[in-house]
């Protein structure tokens, strides 16, 4: 089984515990909150990306490079267990149970024919601007866009930082990638 999709079946199987725990008020009264920031934030990028023509450049590069753009298969396991729980939170519909069909695939596990699906990704997928894209824009619109990825990195870097403190307390990381059923 590949890394990512370890990942993706241990994110799958702990995600209910690490939202009681994140949903536990009297301990974190803000955090539900910023989960609702976070997918506005993440929403707004995308509505961004669209209107500034970045999704369609980007859907296009997927659809004819097979990988050699830069939602290649490496990118995939560079995502960690909390960035693909954030996803679970927001009902992203993610790739579960079924991988075969990704096993001979040159692109990232989570490329779509439309683009990505995921909402909320690791920072090097919002960021990463190539030639095409910034020849295509605007340098205030490269600013606008930046300035947008920042306040969504922002809160899923917080929002991730409150995941990894519940798994180094709570979860072993040997047990989280060999067996799903921790107590
Ligand atoms: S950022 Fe560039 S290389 Fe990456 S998917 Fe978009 S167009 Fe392709
Ligand atoms: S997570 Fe999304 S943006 Fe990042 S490499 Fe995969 S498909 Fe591309």
């Amino acid at each position: 089984m590949s890394d990512i999709i370890e990942k993706i079946t241990c994110a799958y199987s702990i995600a209910p515990r690490v939202r009681e725990y994140l949903s536990d008020k009297l301990k974190r009264p803000s955090i539900m909150t910023r989960l609702e920031q976070l997918k506005r934030e993440a929403e707004a990028s995308r509505e961004l990306m669209k209107t500034l023509g970045v999704t369609d450049i980007c859907a296009d590069c997927a659809r004819t490079t097979d990988g050699s753009g830069c939602c290649s298969k490496a990118i995939e396991n560079w995502y960690d267990i909390p960035t693909i729980i954030l996803n679970i939170f927001l009902n992203v519909d993610i790739p579960n149970g079924n991988f075969k069909r990704f096993s001979k695939r040159n692109t990232c596990i989570f490329l779509t024919d439309t683009g990505c699906s995921l909402l909320i990704r690791y920072d090097f997928c919002v960021n990463y601007l190539c030639d095409k894209i910034t020849f295509s824009l605007l340098n205030k619109e490269i600013k606008r866009l930046k300035r947008q990825y920042g306040r969504e990195l922002y809160i899923a870097w917080e929002l991730e930082q409150e995941i990894w403190r519940y798994l180094n307390t709570h979860l072993w990381k040997g047990h989280l990638l060999q067996g799903h059923s921790l107590q």
